[in-house]
Formats: C-alpha cells, structure tokens, sequence
C-alpha cells in the first residue's frame, strides 16, 4: 500500500465513530498525512490513527466557531500548494450532508488534486445497531436521506416514498416539525419510529417509538439519526445467527416524553 501523496487533498469518510469501521483506506491515508483537517463529529480514536500529522479541528461547533467555509478551502488548497499530503476527515461518508461539493468545486477551481474515499454513513451505522434493515422485500422498497436542519417550511419529501424507510440526519432536540410532516403526508400513527444517538460508540443509545408519540420523544446525546418506517418494526426480532448487537444496545433507554 502506498502513503498519502504530497501535494494532493483526500476528502476520506471517518465512519460513525468507531475506528474499526474506516477503511484500511483510511486508516493508510491518516497513518500518512502531513495535515489532518477534520470536523467536531471525528472522534479522538479516529484521529489517534493520524500519528504523524498536524490535525486541525475546522468543526463549526467546538473547532473554530467562526470558520467560514471558504477559509476551509482556503486551507486545504494552502496545505496542499505548499506540499503536504492532506486528509479532509469528515464523520460517516464524505459526500452524505458533508459540503463536499463545495469543498470539491474550490479544489477544481485551484486545480488541486484530490480523491474521495467513502465511509460508512451514519444511517447504516445505525441501521446495524438496530440489527434492522433498510430496505426489506416485505415492507420496504426504498430509502430516503434527508435533512432535519432546514426543515421549516419545506416538505420533507414527495408521496411517491410512502413506502420507504426515511433516514432524516441533523433531526434536531425537537421532533414536533418533523413529526408534524411525517403525519401530513399521511403516514400511519404506529410507523415505527426509532432515535439512534451515538451510532456505532461505547454509549450508543436507541430510543423507539411510534409516529405518534414521535413529537414528544427527547433524543439521546448528539449526534442522533432519526429513522422511520414498517421495515423497523417488530421490537424482538432476531439477528442472524452468529451477529451480536453492537455494545450499547443492552442500555436500550426507555422513551423518554416531554410533558
Ligand atoms: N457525513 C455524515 C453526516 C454528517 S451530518 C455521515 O455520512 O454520516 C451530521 C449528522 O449525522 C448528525 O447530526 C447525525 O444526524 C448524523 N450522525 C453522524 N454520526 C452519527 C452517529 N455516530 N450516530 C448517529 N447519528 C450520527
């Protein structure tokens, strides 16, 4: 296996959070860049594989508060002009809810070569911890990814998913709006719904509910991924013979409702 290349930008997925589920792709280009910039949802055990580099915490929450994005790109096209082999570490896959393409375009733009190494995105770390599937030939046909960041006003998505499991990332503490438009478009009141907070960690907790007491669930810490629909359902089932659950899930919380 060849190290990093001097000169070029890897925008690599991190995983959930769990360091035995980065790629050995990965895991080869931490162990050999000169820059790491990462964001606040990599944890210390990831980052621990980057043991030769400089790691710069660019996350708008705890990293840098008042980071824009272009001073993001300005200093990974730096590093990069200047020679160095730079990871752009972001949480699960790079290009699910990331800015990759923005990140993408100013590379383009200055002419920097750059790679994309994917990573496990939150909702199948989640998934996993559920011991659930996503899609299943029973009762689900589809999935849909989306935001519960922007969700005031816009609908969340079209009837033509009715019956896909809908993964909403960002969910927020407050679940009201996106339980309100879950219902609006006319999903039944007992569509499994389940809260997954910390996929994939030691302290990773679930919280299940139905559609209709989802608005007044309290999520676990962040971050959390909400996932809804018929192919979650049926508390008891079994994973195949030989899988165990992930550790955390013997801490199942109980729902915890808001007044
Ligand atoms: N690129 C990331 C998503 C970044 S957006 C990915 O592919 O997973 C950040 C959101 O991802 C969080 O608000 C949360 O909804 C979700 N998320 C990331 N890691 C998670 C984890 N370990 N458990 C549950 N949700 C997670």
């Amino acid at each position: 296996m060849t190290a990093a290349e001097r000169g070029t930008v890897y925008l690599v997925g991190a995983g959930p959070g769990d360091p035995e589920l980065l790629t050995l792709k990965a895991a080869r280009l931490l162990a050999t860049a000169d820059v790491v910039l990462h964001d606040d949802l990599v944890p210390a055990a990831v980052l621990a594989l980057a043991e030769r580099a400089l790691t710069i915490n660019v996350g708008k929450r705890c990293g840098r508060k008042n980071i824009t994005q272009e001073e993001i790109h300005a200093m990974m096209i730096d590093h990069a002009r200047r020679g160095m082999a730079v990871v752009r570490l972001k949480s699960g896959d790079p290009l699910v809810f990331g800015r990759a393409g923005e990140e993408m375009d100013a590379l383009r733009a200055a002419k920097v070569p750059f790679e994309v190494v994917p990573g496990i995105t939150a909702a199948f770390a989640a998934a996993a911890a559920l011991g659930k599937p996503l899609t299943d030939r029973r009762s689900a046909s589809s999935i849909s990814f989306s935001s519960g960041h922007h969700a005031p006003g816009s609908k969340l998505e079209p009837a033509s998913l009715l019956g896909a499991t809908r993964v909403v990332y960002m969910p927020g503490r407050d679940l009201r709006v996106i339980a309100e438009q879950l219902r609006s478009e006319g999903l039944p009141a007992d569509l499994p719904c389940v809260v997954v907070s910390r996929a994939a960690q030691a302290d990773q907790q679930v919280v299940r509910t139905t559609l209709a007491e989802l608005d007044r669930i309290v999520p676990g810490p962040a971050p959390a991924i909400l996932l809804a629909g018929a192919a979650l359902g049926e508390k008891e089932a079994q994973l195949p013979a030989g899988m165990r659950m992930l550790a955390g899930m013997e801490h199942e919380q109980q729902p915890v409702l808001q007044p």
